[in-house]
């Protein structure tokens, strides 16, 4: 995969009309309906300016890893209607009240202990938090998430929490090169999620696929494509 160039603000709707025509063409190669797979622009590291960029063209969904940088990029756009924020990072405890009260959505939850504190932490005026489950399909422990075996668990954990929604499943597979090793999580995932969804909870949302491996997500049955570089451009440094 070729690298992705540094791109001013002004680059960022092209950017983003060349990300959708890559998911169109994997849906497509997947035999999939149009408009089957959501794509969520990770704005992590990025300024407003940029959000507002994306914005501009079309894009409604945001994903962002780190919460205080989050927390004021979400205050500066406020006026933007209808804009939706996804917290895509890690979860630490003194941070969930913060989450709780600004994001619509949560991927990688994984910890039954976080998952009560979000619930009794989303404001009440608001619409249960959405939630994906962060799963650990290749059996890396380095990349987070609970052990397949250990999800039907926490999703009856998040069943009985008012404040939550569960939505789906989550993955964060590590970086493979070709696009057969690329798929073997993905495939896991839904494969999972196929044993788990019953007609009340049909785990409808599998996030899985970035900038380098959309593809094989989508192949796989992705229905959120978590992308960050491929529609901002490389990230000017990494917050940890
Ligand atoms: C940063 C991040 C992404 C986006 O990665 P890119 O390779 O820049 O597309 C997706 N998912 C998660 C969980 C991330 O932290």
């Amino acid at each position: 995969m070729e690298p992705y160039e540094a791109i001013g603000n002004d680059g960022i709707q092209e950017r983003l009309l060349e990300v959708q025509a890559r998911i169109r063409a994997a849906v497509e190669r997947a035999q999939r309906p149009p408009d089957s797979v959501a794509l969520l622009a990770v704005s992590k590291t990025h300024g407003a300016e940029a959000v507002r960029a994306a914005y501009a063209a079309g894009q409604r969904a945001f994903g962002e890893s780190y919460v205080q940088e989050a927390i004021e990029k979400i205050a500066l756009l406020a006026d933007l209607p209808d804009i939706e924020w996804h917290f895509i990072g890690r979860i630490q405890a003194n941070k969930t009240r913060q989450i709780a009260a600004r994001f619509d959505w949560v991927h990688g939850l994984s910890d039954s202990a976080h998952a009560r504190r979000l619930s009794e932490q989303r404001p009440s005026n608001l619409p249960p938090l959405k939630v994906c489950i962060q799963v650990n399909v290749s059996g890396e422990t380095s990349k987070g998430g609970v052990e397949p075996e250990a999800v039907a668990a926490l999703i009856a954990t998040c069943e009985a929490l008012p404040g939550l929604v569960v939505r789906g499943l989550m993955t964060l597979p590590a970086p493979a090169e070709d696009e057969d090793a690329q798929r073997k999580p993905f495939r896991g995932l839904r494969l999972l999620r196929d044993r788990l969804a019953t007609a009340n909870r049909p785990l409808a949302c599998l996030s899985m696929g970035m900038s380098d491996d959309l593809e094989a997500a989508i192949l796989e049955g992705a229905t959120l494509v978590r992308v960050g570089t491929a529609v901002f451009g490389p990230r000017p440094y990494n917050a940890g």
